[in-house]
């Protein structure tokens, strides 16, 4: 039958990559909840609840108009994040989010309305969940759950590669900074932090091309 597989781990882990490719093999459906809470940055950025000044009581009462939608894009194939009706994919990849992104994590009360979300798409049809808290929190009864992990440095130079793909103009130094900042944010808060479920998989990917990473993790889903 079809199972939930969470996989969890610090950013830039290759955790989406392999997500998506896990789910397109077994037709499962794929939902990346780091695109959810980066759409809230974004919409807080907008809004001036975080950035230069900052009104987190303001964001918290301002959640319920907040509405976000997984939609598929059928000719990339995947699904692109929608904020109240617009398509927000790209700009939720920018750098102004990533360096705001684990702060906004931080509320309880933005955690609880996205983690709720979560669970509510667990369904007959199986599931492929990447992020922080999918094998703890979100779904801790999860049949399959993998921990990624890959060194800073490896892990900086493909975000690097990404941002730059993108057009983004950003130095290395900064991205690897802000990769080690999330990850220290992301694995100290005190609301679900990051950190390997007990029944959890690790998976090291540092020296793992994309085909390796994917036959091994594949095979786990057949186990
Ligand atoms: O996965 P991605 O790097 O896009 O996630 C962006 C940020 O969202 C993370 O650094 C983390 O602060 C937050 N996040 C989270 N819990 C999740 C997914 C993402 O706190 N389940």
């Amino acid at each position: 039958g079809k199972i939930t597989i969470a996989i969890d781990g610090y950013s830039s882990t290759g955790k989406s990559t392999i997500a998506k490719k896990l789910a397109k093999a077994l037709d499962y459906i794929y939902v990346d909840t780091g695109a959810m809470y980066r759409a809230v940055t974004l919409y807080a950025l907008r809004n001036n609840y975080v950035g230069t000044t900052e009104d987190i009581p303001a964001l918290i009462q301002d959640l319920p108009n907040l509405a976000l939608k997984f939609v598929p894009n059928k000719s990339l194939g995947m699904s692109e994040m929608h904020l109240n009706g617009e398509n927000v994919e790209r700009e939720i990849r920018a750098m102004e989010v990533s360096r705001n992104v684990s702060r906004v994590s931080t509320i309880p009360e933005v955690r609880h309305k996205l983690v709720e979300m979560q669970q509510n798409m667990a369904g007959k049809e199986g599931l492929v969940m990447d992020g922080r808290d999918i094998g703890t929190v979100v779904f801790p009864n999860a049949e399959l759950k993998i921990y990624m992990t890959a060194s800073p440095n490896a892990r900086a130079t493909r975000r690097y590669k990404e941002l730059l793909d993108k057009g983004e103009q950003v130095s290395f130094e900064e991205v690897l900074e802000n990769v080690q900042k999330r990850d220290f944010i992301d694995s100290t808060r005190e609301i679900s932090p990051l950190r390997k479920a007990d029944d959890a998989i690790a998976f090291d990917n540092s020296d793992m091309g994309l085909e390796e990473q994917f036959e091994r993790v594949y095979d786990f889903a057949l186990r």
